[in-house]
């Protein structure tokens, strides 16, 4: 069907609904038109809807209703089927936001929120469970209480297992589905198919509370009074700027038990909750806490659910049956209506930038969502970003639930090291297995070295498609491209030189756990190794996280997700390897990375009643301020800092950035595409920088825009209109283009 905007005649032929199809091709600028016939008149926005469309049958989702269309009466197709079930209109509205927010297309906008399964087939690959279940009536119980004659012994079997079950799947009754039918045809049992719900099962990793809620401590109430009020205030009573909080409270200071009783106090006003967490594997206890306290009420919505327990935790939240989502950034578009508190656990975390399109920061989108539904924003964080402090009203928790201080943290300097552990690191070690206590250790690379060289002419080990060294797996034979997954046997020889001499430089997780047994090798003292190699199976890190946890002692290393929000209560440990590896990044938020990285690790020591916790960070940089700010604990000191220098260098939340990467197999075509969108981006307060050669990955050359812009919305539409003008130029053709609004 074709719009034919040249003619300005508006056509009164009610109704009409503008569609959005959900087809991958970009040129075509919905929506379209449709006429809504007879049969069509409960069609809402959010409704799915089988169209005609540039000649096949496509799924398409309403975006409005209308009155009149600009397309005349003769040319206006209808909609063929509706399919259900359909979107809620405030999501669509979310979806439409999104496309332009994060220069997206509708339907890759509107593919976020689509219920599980549904895509773009025209037909639901997923649907509800039925099951067919067997209830004992009056009659049959009574058939049974006068001694049960005219029952064969199979029958009396049958109606006395219902009758003391309760209703029962059929296969469960240990009747046949004859013998079922008849006694149903005597009015004996009641046989009905009903809906079942496939429901997630979760580890539940130390939840150790029970469902009852805790007194809180007076910082924890000081914190909870504004929510609930912002919660309990009418419509109107507050601006949004009045209902955005940000929880920044120290590891350890009970911010979950703020949220569970903040969503308490949502479900008490009769609205629902929205609960984002960074990883949902790396949340198991987050999870298990608020199902401890809600129970049903709560759905989880993730990934890594099979499609059918992905569909039925969707239909229970959007029938109303649940009432609270929790799931990672996904979950930010859930099915709830009237939605009263948005929870961000973990704030800081990169996983609530989506990678890829739309690139959406989930964290923007629950704002805005929040915004939308006249809800409450409660991000939280020990280490919260620039950004949230500057933009949030802050609540701050200094103490521990337990009262216990912060752990003392000692820097190690590691410039004139031989081992990969500092002598200081191997005592204290030494003093956990001995006090039969557990440690933390905290590696920044997987693998076992980052890179190999020749010791005899020099030659280093790289990815034949990016520009980066391969990682040595020593278990694996294999040298191994984190970018792209290349990987190759671990040579014997140089290729060049034939030299046997070959050096391994650095030390990866693989090496860490080795050196660890080596040193303190123990079957009384394990170590736990947890980075991406030992967790690729659904589950792993739940189950790692379960052994580290139920074992007495012992020690747990591995790569970032150590350090990430478990509350294990008897580490006594804590030690960063490595520590300004994620400060070398050339990246504007590599301080605030260090930064969290040290004080989240630092807050997994000296919890629960061993109050003696100790943490050791080795590194190069002993006075990087992001490092020696987390040693003192001092995250009000570096936040200030970090604000004053970004004001300066006009980095976020001081300005937004875009950034445009456009890649090709010619370094050269990447350059000139590169450079053609930089001339054509034009908006008031806006700086582009580069175009820069990034490092080739995955056999593409690469070259990279940045765009500072202090108009946000200006920017974004003028780089979106630059980008999509570049692609259809010649040299656009042979490079793909991607624009990306708040890259991480
Ligand atoms: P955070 O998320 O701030 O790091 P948690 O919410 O995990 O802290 O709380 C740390 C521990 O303290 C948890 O085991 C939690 O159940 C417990 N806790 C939280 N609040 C209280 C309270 N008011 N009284 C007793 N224990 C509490
Ligand atoms: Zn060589
Ligand atoms: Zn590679």
């Amino acid at each position: 069907i074709q719009v034919d905007r040249a003619r300005p005649t508006l056509h009164a032929v009610p109704p009409i609904a503008r569609i959005e199809p959900l087809t991958t091709a970009r040129a075509l600028r919905g929506p379209f038109d449709y006429l809504l016939g007879p049969g069509l008149e409960h069609v809402q926005v959010g409704t799915l809807l089988v169209v005609p469309f540039a000649g096949r049958d496509v799924l398409g989702v309403v975006v409005e209703l209308a009155g009149e269309t600009g397309v005349p009466p003769e040319k206006l197709a209808a909609p063929r089927s509706v399919v259900e079930p359909g979107v809620p209109a405030e999501l669509v509205a979310l979806a439409r936001w999104i496309t332009d927010e994060y220069c997206s297309t509708p339907a890759r906008a509107l593919g976020l929120v689509l219920p599980p399964g549904a895509g773009r087939a025209t037909r639901p690959r997923v649907r509800t469970r039925r099951v067919l279940v067997a209830e004992a009536t009056d009659a049959g119980r009574a058939a049974l209480a006068d001694g049960g004659q005219r029952l064969t012994p199979k029958q009396r079997e049958v109606l006395e297992t219902l009758a003391a079950a309760g209703p029962l799947p059929a296969t469960q009754t240990g009747g046949d589905h004859g013998g079922l039918r008849r006694l149903a045809d005597r009015g004996l049992l009641q046989l009905e198919q009903r809906e079942q719900r496939r429901r997630p099962v979760h580890a539940a990793v130390g939840a150790r509370n029970g469902a009852a809620p805790p007194r809180l401590t007076a910082e924890q109430i000081a914190a909870l009074e504004p929510i609930v009020a912002a919660l309990e205030a009418g419509d109107g009573a507050l601006s949004p700027a009045d209902r955005r909080f940000l929880l920044h409270g120290v590891t350890g200071s009970g911010k979950t038990e703020v949220y569970l009783q903040a969503a308490a106090a949502a479900l008490r006003a009769g609205r629902n909750v929205i609960v984002l967490v960074p990883e949902i594997a790396l949340a198991p206890q987050t999870v298990a806490r608020f199902q401890a306290r809600f129970g049903d009420t709560v759905a989880v919505l993730h990934s890594q659910l099979g499609q059918g327990e992905r569909y039925d935790e969707w239909m229970r939240l959007r029938r109303g049956e649940a009432r609270i989502c929790v799931g990672p950034r996904s979950a930010v578009f859930a099915p709830l209506a009237d939605v009263g508190l948005v929870i961000v656990d973990e704030e800081h975390e990169p996983a609530y930038k989506h990678e890829g399109d739309p690139r959406y920061d989930a964290r923007r989108v629950a704002a805005r969502r929040a915004h939308d539904a006249g809800a409450v924003l409660l991000s939280g964080s020990a280490t919260p970003r620039p950004e949230s402090v500057h933009a949030l009203r802050r609540l701050r928790i200094l103490r521990r639930v337990d009262g216990r201080p912060l752990p003392p943290v000692e820097i190690l300097d590691m410039r004139d090291a031989r081992h990969p552990l500092h002598p200081v690191t191997r005592e204290a070690l030494g003093d956990v297995r001995r006090a039969g206590r557990k440690a933390i250790v905290l590696v920044n690379r997987r693998g076992w070295s980052n890179f190999l060289s020749c010791r005899s002419c020099g030659r280093v080990w790289n990815c034949p498609e990016c520009d980066v060294a391969l990682v040595l797996h020593r278990s694996q034979r294999a040298v191994s491209c984190h970018h792209c997954g290349h990987s190759e046997r671990v040579p014997r020889t140089c290729p060049d030189c034939g030299s046997v001499s070959l050096a391994r430089h650095g030390a990866g997780t693989e090496r860490i756990e080795q050196e660890l047994i080596e040193a303190i090798g123990d079957p009384a003292f394990p170590v736990f190794r947890l980075d991406a190699d030992t967790t690729a199976t659904k589950g792993a890190i739940a189950k790692a996280l379960g052994q580290f946890d139920a074992a007495p002692a012992g020690v747990l290393v591995g790569t970032q997700i150590v350090a990430k929000g478990h509350d294990f209560p008897d580490v006594t440990l804590g030690v960063v390897l490595d520590a300004d590896q994620t400060l070398r990044f050339p990246d504007f938020r590599a301080e605030e990375r260090t930064f969290s990285l040290v004080a989240q690790l630092a807050g997994r020591a000296g919890r629960g009643q061993h109050g003696d916790g100790r943490v050791l960070v080795q590194t190069l940089a002993t006075d990087a301020p992001s490092i020696v700010a987390a040693a003192r604990h001092d995250s009000d000191g570096f936040l200030a800092g970090e604000l004053g220098r970004r004001e300066i260098l006009r980095y976020p939340p001081f300005a937004s950035l875009i950034r445009v990467v456009c890649s090709a197999p010619d370094a050269a075509d990447a350059h000139a595409a590169a450079d053609a969108v930089a001339r054509l981006v034009d908006a008031p307060g806006a700086t582009v920088l580069g175009p820069a050669p990034l490092f080739r990955l995955r056999g593409k050359e690469r070259s990279q825009l940045v765009i500072k812009a202090t108009q946000r919305r200006a920017a974004v539409q003028s780089v979106a209109a630059a980008v999509d003008a570049v692609a259809r130029t010649p040299v656009g053709r042979r490079v793909s283009l991607s624009a990306d609004v708040d890259p991480q």
